[in-house]
């Protein structure tokens, strides 16, 4: 079966010929794979910046955003059955029994770094056309979402973000000052830096939970990403047409900021332009590039003096996992195009190379790998 695969000592990608997998305990399941979204971060594995293969080989099978369908069960499983869509889980625990989170199955907040995740670190992915795993990390998708369920693994970054974000504005059991009548706590006017997947579709999961929410990006007005953007009820700002100081006189305070563009000098602007009581939370992984100059002395008073709240947020555990599949279908419901829209092409699996390397616009590209 064929595969997309990284070599990272060659400084290679290709499409290889790859053996079948075989079911091996009770518990696993084989399914064929249908779809893989190509994301950033399989972009920079393909630039040999991040991404590992595993130990002992060459090569590495990359895609992390999937969605299949389950051909074989092993004699113990209980959660799936032949002919169910689902979604596989990214992470694999640490081996270490003091972990504090690996062993109570949360290894999205694995404290060794020891984790692996297939398709970036230590174990193959899903850019092929058939992959075995245990039950344990497969989550089923309803057939009604075969069109949009490889967005799940994608939004479930916001999923987990959001259930972070909850936790910590029960802090603020009172009402909202600019939002009066709604219900106590979370003020929500949100800015989701970047209009890529990640930020749209948390852009939507902001608007699912009723957030005022400005997507704010380079690209000057007007552009598809706006359009989408107004689809689902938010709205488009162009950081070159409104700079990061003027956002809270244009729009007011800002209550959450959801960082999805990677671009470290943007956030940390916006950062000193929060409003009291605020979170910010970072979900992209920038490049070592310069350093670039920051005000610390700004960031620290706002902090202290207005009570902030700025967090980082990575990968996501089951709950993530259940609440996207249940998004997808509601946004599927509310904005049948935006969703649709967001992905801009299915493609073969001979043209991998060229989306994993090539400039490309659009939003979301995935590879079909069957139908
Ligand atoms: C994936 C996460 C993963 C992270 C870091 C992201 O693109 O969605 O599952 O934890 O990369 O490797």
């Amino acid at each position: 079966m064929r595969a997309v695969a990284v070599f990272p000592s060659e400084r290679e990608v290709r499409v290889i010929e790859e053996a079948e997998p075989r079911i091996a305990s009770p518990t696993e399941a084989r399914m064929r794979v249908l779809d893989v979204g190509v994301c950033g971060t399989d972009r920079e594995i393909c630039a040999f910046e991040y991404g590992t293969p595993p130990a002992g080989q060459a090569h590495l099978v990359i895609g992390h955003e999937s969605l299949a369908r389950v051909e074989e069960v092993g004699s113990g499983v209980t959660r799936v059955r032949p002919g169910d869509l689902v979604v596989t889980m990214v992470r694999r625990p640490c081996p270490h029994d003091y972990c504090g989170a690996c062993p109570q199955d949360r290894q999205d907040f694995c404290f060794t770094g020891d984790f692996v995740e297939r398709g970036i670190k230590g174990r193959h992915g899903f850019m092929t056309e058939q992959i075995v795993e245990d039950e344990k990390y497969l989550v089923p998708v309803p057939e009604a979402l075969r069109e949009v369920g490889v967005l799940v693994e994608p939004l479930t970054i916001a999923e987990k973000a959001l259930i972070q974000l909850w936790d910590v504005q029960e802090r603020l059991p009172w009402a909202c000052p600019h939002r009066p009548g709604r219900d106590h706590g979370h003020c929500r006017r949100a800015l989701v830096l970047g209009a890529g997947p990640v930020g749209l579709l948390g852009a939507m999961a902001l608007r699912a939970r009723d957030f005022e929410t400005i997507v704010y990006a380079r690209e000057k007005l007007p552009n598809a990403k706006a359009t989408l953007a107004a689809g689902i009820g938010a709205r488009y700002v162009s950081s070159e047409d409104v700079p990061p100081d003027q956002l809270e006189e244009r729009f007011g305070a800002i209550d959450v900021v959801y960082e999805a563009a990677g671009a470290s000098k943007l956030a940390f602007d916006v950062m000193g332009e929060m409003g009291a009581n605020s979170v910010f939370i970072f979900t992209g992984v920038p490049g070592r590039k310069v350093a670039v100059p920051v005000d610390t002395d700004l960031l620290m008073r706002n902090l202290v003096l207005k009570n902030q709240i700025v967090f980082g947020t990575v990968n996501a555990g089951r709950d993530a996992f259940e609440a996207a599949v249940a998004d997808v279908g509601e946004f599927l419901k509310r904005w049948p195009e935006a969703m649709r829209e967001l992905i801009s092409g299915r493609h073969p699996v001979e043209r991998a190379r060229e989306l994993l390397l090539g400039r490309r616009g659009g939003i979301k590209h995935v590879l079909a790998f069957s139908d």
